[in-house]
């Protein structure tokens, strides 16, 4: 049996999940974090299948999740509709259910966020309300893991009796009359496609396209139906979906009134720190602010620290065993495959995990209380100059995690060139993987300033998207950037359960890569660098199969300074994933894990380490993103296009700064006169764009 998990976005249906099913699924506040259809089995019941959908108001047919929603429920036919409300916003959401509760299949209303409720001091009169809708309602508050056990019960009845909603009339009016002359017109029809009567009359009152279609009606049959909603549209004198929404609202407005008792304690707090945190002077800084204070915590002290203790430990732990297996005398190739393969390259990733944590940790603490969501709605200005929607920022953000989910995410933009300019830039938000790289050889080269240099890296990748979509934004014939609306969830403090599952998650998620990918890539390496084209065991990696291979290549990087036939190697190694480009270094070179900065300081001079950094911050990310961009994409010209794109910029980038560097040794002002004219070019395209666009309304 199925169950599928409806509601509006940030209602609260991930967390219902994952209590419902024992499952680990991402839980955000803010809309858009679930992206596709997730499915699980109902937590004793095994033969009960629930299926997380994607956040939607409506059942209109002009957003993708909204028909991949009704679709499903058409086509899938799921035994029980479980509806999950997010009480505080209750008219809202009734819009909603009051449009599934049409389609006349089995369902339970989960009225969430009850603690919520009773902290306003607000009450719902349950069996009222209940009584009104025609549909069982279970009070619930999800993230306490309150009422799941009963609503889990009533979910299990529900779909075993197959009890349908109360055949109630929501309707009044003209626009009932309307509805059920139509329902009168095309009951048959609706019957013989599978859907409720009511729900296909409902949807043809709106003129939608998509019915019509599927009920495969006559030319004549469609005549009267439009005859049937002028007459409606003369007589309330507004247009067709106007009348119906008007219809539905009047509705919720009567069972609202009559269920519910607002109490006065509503949402203070979250009105107090808007007033602040989306002030339209201190909104900026106190962004920019907050950023800091993030990679504060997981690059300056507080990270660094653990990470030192991390990597000391795991140099004791390989000194031991190094000795370990010196004194039991296995063979020498075996005992190098594990002392100068595995453990020095997985060694060499797994000491970054700290950071990595902690950046996860500030980063869902920010995402769960609701301020991601204010940054997009702050943002929202900024982002429409480069022509895109601001609600494109979820999916940037969500790249500094990992690219991944964040291009699966750029789903829920509004326009097909949203989609395609964001899935370019996410590239550019440093993810976590790139985190080993730059945190080793930050370290090492500007030792006092790693942390700095690595957030310096981050707004670089800032700086070029924004470069990238003011840019793209001078080519004619690109389309207005379609209208962003999203709602401000209210502010939450972090739950506990929800920060620690998304952290538990990633770091499951690391570990199993460092010890998957990264260990397979790290053998591989292992072998082509101590063996030679005889399959000869060599003593200096210098004279080994990779260095070989490695020379090829070499030339291509050469005007970066970067002459070492690794580089290429690690390079090549980091598509896999990225952490591999740090783990293939010290592989390469023979390092431990408390020798990896000494090492990699003979492979770069400073200049030429400024490159590095650079090169991997822009280069093609990794197969897993490049087959996520292919997917969403649709195509692989586009995935080639960028491919390319990112190859080549990557170098041009790389090499502006390797000269900006040396330049720097023979002129710092004439350094600091370059950047600085580099850092005001976006405000110059932005310019231009601007007074284009203004004499194009002139004209
Ligand atoms: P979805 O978008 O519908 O999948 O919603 P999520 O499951 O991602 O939850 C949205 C936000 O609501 C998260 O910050 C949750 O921690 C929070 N949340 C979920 N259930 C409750 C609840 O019962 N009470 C409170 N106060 N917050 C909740
Ligand atoms: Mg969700």
């Amino acid at each position: 049996m199925i169950v599928a998990l409806l509601g509006n976005q940030n209602s609260g249906k991930t967390t219902v999940f994952n209590q419902m099913t024992g499952s680990n699924q991402k839980v955000g506040n803010f809309p858009g974090v679930t992206v596709s259809k997730k499915e699980a089995s109902l937590r004793g019941h095994s033969d009960f299948t629930v299926v997380d959908l994607p956040g939607i108001y409506s059942l209109s047919p002009y957003s993708a999740e909204e028909v991949v929603t009704r679709d499903f429920l058409v086509d899938e036919k799921p035994d029980v509709i479980l509806n999950v409300i997010d009480t505080t916003q209750i008219e809202r959401s009734l819009y909603l259910s009051i449009q599934l509760i049409e389609m006349n299949i089995p369902m339970v209303i989960a009225l969430n966020m009850m603690d919520e409720i009773r902290q306003q001091g607000s009450h719902v009169h349950i069996e009222e309300l209940s009584g009104r809708l025609g549909v069982p309602l279970i009070p619930i508050s999800a993230s306490r893991n309150e009422g799941i056990l009963e609503l889990i019960d009533e979910t299990v009845r529900v779909a075993k009796s197959g009890q349908k909603p109360a055949n109630l009339d929501l309707c009044s009016g003209p626009a009932h009359r309307a509805i059920h002359a139509i329902m009168s017109l095309t009951e048959e029809r609706a019957d013989a496609a599978g859907l409720s009567s009511r729900y296909a009359a409902t949807k043809l009152a709106e003129r939608d396209p998509l019915i019509q279609k599927r009920l495969q009606l006559s030319e004549n049959e469609l005549e009267a139906i439009e005859q049937i909603i002028v007459l409606m549209e003369d007589e309330l004198q507004t247009d067709n979906l106007a009348a119906l929404a008007d219809m539905r609202y009047t509705f919720i407005d009567k069972v609202a009134s009559a269920s519910i008792h607002k109490g006065s304690g509503e949402d203070l707090l979250t009105e107090r720190l808007d007033r602040v945190l989306t002030n339209r002077f201190a909104a900026i800084p106190i962004f920019i602010l907050l950023l800091g204070l993030v990679f504060w915590v997981a690059f300056g002290f507080p990270g660094t620290w653990l990470s030192d203790q991390l990597t000391s430990g795991m140099g004791w732990l390989t000194a031991q065993i190094d000795t370990a297996l010196t004194a039991s005398g296995l063979n020498f190739v075996l005992h190098s495959l594990i002392v100068d393969g595995i453990l020095a390259g997985v060694g060499s990733v797994l000491s970054f995990l700290p950071l990595i944590a902690l950046l996860y940790l500030m980063l869902s603490i920010l995402e769960d209380s609701g301020y991601m969501a204010r940054v997009a709605f702050v943002m929202d200005s900024w982002m429409r100059r480069m022509g895109i929607s601001g609600a494109a920022i979820v999916p940037l953000i969500m790249g500094f995690g990992c690219s991944v989910p964040a291009i699966m995410s750029t789903r829920t933009l509004p326009s097909k060139r949203d989609r395609r300019l964001t899935i370019f830039m996410i590239p550019f938000m440093s993810c976590s993987a790139k985190v080993p790289i730059y945190g080793a050889i930050a370290s090492v080269f500007f030792p006092d300033h790693a942390g700095l240099v690595m957030v310096l890296l981050y707004l670089l990748g800032i700086y070029l998207a924004v470069m990238l979509g003011l840019i793209l934004r001078q080519r004619p014939n690109t389309s207005e950037a379609s209208p962003f609306i999203m709602e401000l969830p209210p502010y939450r403090f972090p739950s506990l359960l929800s920060v620690g599952r998304n952290l538990w998650q990633k770091i499951r998620d690391f570990l199993r890569r460092a010890f998957t990918v990264i260990l397979a890539v790290t053998v591989v390496i292992w072998f082509l660098s101590h063996f030679d084209q005889h399959l000869n065991f060599v003593s200096s990696s210098d004279d080994s199969l990779l260095a070989w291979l490695g020379a090829v290549i070499a030339p291509v990087f050469k005007p970066l300074g970067l002459s070492d036939w690794r580089i290429p190697a690690a390079l090549i190694s980091g598509f896999t994933a990225k952490e591999a480009v740090i783990s293939t270094l010290a592989v390469m070179s023979g390092a431990t894990v408390e020798t990896l900065g000494p090492t990699l300081a003979a492979i770069f001079t400073t200049p030429s380490a400024i490159a590095f950094l650079v090169y991997v911050l822009v280069y093609t990310p990794c197969v897993a993103a490049v087959a996520a961009a292919r997917n969403e994409f649709g195509n692989w010209r586009d995935t080639w296009i960028m491919i390319i794109f990112q190859l080549v910029a990557a170098w041009v980038v790389a090499f502006i700064f390797y000269r900006l560097a040396l330049l720097w040794g023979i002129s710092p002002l004439a350094t600091i006169g370059i950047i600085a004219l580099l850092l005001s070019l976006p405000i110059l395209l932005n310019y231009r764009a601007q007074r284009r666009e203004s004499r194009e309304r002139a004209a």
